[in-house]
């Protein structure tokens, strides 16, 4: 076949623009497509106050360039939104990508087409294009939630979800707010909203775990000092298995005396940070291991709070440390001590419906003027399934992962030939600092493609079996973890009807990487390599 384009890209965030940036530059023919009017992914989106990064600026960055590593000064510790856009728009430009992207165009379906083995691509607007190969470069945290709550169309004030944020921004002065959701984005924003609106309610299912971020101005030394010698802290995290710089204390949790398991967490607590998830190695694979921690995090939440009734509503019961996603804030338990703050405790009294003036519970109507709905996403699957992707036999990826999905390596899916994932379900991904993730993904699909035209080979597929196998040792893998113990998101428990597993590899990503470059290495086991019927050459640029 010979395509309109190598490869076409589908999402312009961390992923997509550096599949560009690094598939460009090995001389292939790319096209990138967002639905989005601006560059950045989540960082597009995601405007809500409070909105900034949970991984620290220096380590939530692009590797790729020294140049870039050592022109971009990031201010804080914690970049917060603006400033991570700022970056990505800043990559764009610096690499001349945004001549290959198309913005405000939706990928509205994909089929593989066998005769001309490549990808038909219908985009919204735009018409047909053509591509040997297929990234979806999605995002995992992308497919926006608002729950479907009876009446809300009813409702008189005016609705938010913190994915879907007005580029203007909202102005809650005057206003009497209600935020439903404690995850990371209520988390977030609810003290910026409560200290803006005249009355902030917070509509909570399930408490959190937050530890204190510790946010400040980057010092100007760290700063530079990182820029001088960026290869040591990258060093730092390629070999950590959450892709952070931290080292983990190789001891089993409940073996290391009181004293200092004590100065351990108190020295993570105060440096703020998602390193209370990294102590010890046993954390996530021992339930006794995280309530020790987690014990300790009751505490200081408790300590916060000024009405113990309201401290004991903030404190996670149902799930032990670690199993959801932990959340880091800048005063969140502080903010209610507010007495313009009201904790409502959905699961004492659930939400019934949406009237014009606000939102009914079983204990009466909250009235308000603005409802943010912080709810989350349809994670790792949903931006994918969103798309009708049909492939080989017409088989679709809606009915290929009904039972939850199936991948080889989080990377590519068999019946789905020269499509890839970039941090897909079955590999690290959220369960990371996803930049490194990212690039580790597209650096591997970006060799695939040279190798594949070097061994003058077009076509590449996943094998049934390989599929199989990763699929079950990722599942075998969240199994040893306490994480399905959590109500969370990593197992799909947060949206109605969708299969439940654990869907990132818990092995950790050192492993998962060496997994990546054995098959690699080995002429790429696991997939069938063949060479197309119609071998057409590289498309011509666009
Ligand atoms: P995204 O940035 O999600 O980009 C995907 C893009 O694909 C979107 O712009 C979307 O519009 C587009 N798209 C999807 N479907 C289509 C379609 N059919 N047609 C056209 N376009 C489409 N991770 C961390 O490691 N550290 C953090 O601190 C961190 N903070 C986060 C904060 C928030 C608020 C959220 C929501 C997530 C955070 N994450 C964090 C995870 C974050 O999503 C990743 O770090 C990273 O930004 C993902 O990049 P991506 O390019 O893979 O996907
Ligand atoms: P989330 O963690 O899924 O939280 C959604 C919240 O909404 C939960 O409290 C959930 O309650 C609640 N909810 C959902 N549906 C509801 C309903 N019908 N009624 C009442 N409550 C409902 O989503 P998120 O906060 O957007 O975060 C998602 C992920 O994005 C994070 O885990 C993180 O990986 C990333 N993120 C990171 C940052 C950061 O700090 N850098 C910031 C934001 C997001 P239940 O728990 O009971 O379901």
């Amino acid at each position: 076949m010979t395509a309109d384009f190598d490869v076409v890209v589908v999402g312009a965030g961390f992923a997509g623009l550096y599949a560009l940036q690094r598939l460009r530059g090995l001389g292939f023919s790319v096209r990138v497509y967002d639905r989005a009017a601006g560059v950045g992914g989540t960082w597009y989106w995601n405007r809500y106050p409070g909105a900034r990064c949970d991984v620290e600026s220096l380590a939530y960055s692009y590797s790729f360039d020294s140049d870039l590593e050592r022109e971009w000064n990031w201010t804080e510790r914690y970049a917060a939104q603006p400033e991570i856009l700022a970056y990505l728009n800043h990559v764009a430009d610096r690499f001349d990508l945004r001549r290959d992207i198309r913005l405000e165009t939706t990928v509205a379906s994909a089929a593989f087409a066998e005769a001309a083995e490549g990808w038909v691509v219908e985009t919204d607007p735009g018409g047909t294009v053509t591509a040997r190969f297929l990234i979806l470069a999605t995002g995992c945290l992308s497919d926006a939630q608002t729950p479907a709550l009876p009446g809300l169309d009813t409702f008189g004030g005016d609705c938010y979800h913190t994915a879907h944020w007005p580029q203007e921004g909202v102005d809650f002065s005057g206003k009497r707010v209600a935020v439903i959701g404690t995850g990371s984005s209520g988390i977030q924003s609810i003290p910026i909203i409560a200290a803006e609106a005249e009355h902030t309610y917070v509509l909570q299912r399930t408490p959190n775990f937050s530890v204190p971020a510790h946010n400040a101005p980057l010092d100007p030394a760290v700063l530079r000092a990182t820029q001088q010698n960026y290869g040591e802290l990258r060093q730092k995290i390629r070999e950590s298995p959450l892709y952070l710089p931290v080292v983990y204390d190789d001891r089993a949790t409940m073996a290391v005396p009181e004293n200092e398991f004590r100065a351990l967490l108190e020295e993570r607590w105060n440096g703020g940070g998602l390193t209370l998830v990294a102590m010890y190695a046993d954390q996530l694979l021992s339930l006794d291991a995280a309530e020790r921690v987690g014990r300790i995090v009751k505490e200081k939440i408790r300590a916060k709070v000024d009405d113990p009734v309201v401290a004991e509503r903030l404190i996670p019961t149902t799930y032990p440390f670690g199993t959801k996603r932990l959340c880091l804030d800048s005063g969140y338990f502080e903010t209610f001590n507010r007495d313009d703050v009201t904790l409502v405790d959905l699961r004492q009294t659930p939400i019934t419906g949406i009237v014009p003036s606000g939102i009914v519970t079983t204990d009466g109507t909250i009235e308000v003027d603005v409802i943010v709905f912080a709810t989350g996403f349809d994670a790792m699957t949903g931006s994918i399934l969103r798309i009708p992707i049909t492939g080989r036999d017409g088989l679709t990826m809606r009915d290929k992962w009904a039972g939850g999905p199936i991948t080889y390596l989080g990377l590519a899916v068999g019946g789905f030939p020269n499509l890839f994932l970039v941090t897909g379900p079955g590999s690290p991904s959220v369960l990371s600092n996803m930049v490194p993730s990212i690039e580790q993904h597209v650096d591997w699909i970006a060799d695939c493609l040279v190798h594949l035209d070097g061994a003058r080979r077009g076509l590449i597929e996943a094998t049934a079996e390989a599929e199989r196998e990763w699929t079950d040792q990722v599942r075998a893998l969240g199994e040893m973890t306490i994480f399905p113990m959590g109500n969370s998101w990593y197992m799909g428990r947060n949206i109605e009807g969708k299969p439940e597993g654990f869907m990132p590899f818990a092995g950790g990503t050192v492993l998962y990487r060496q997994i990546c470059e054995d098959v690699a290495r080995s002429g790429y086991r696991g997939f069938n390599l063949a060479v197309p019927a119609t071998r057409g050459s590289r498309s011509g640029s666009s």
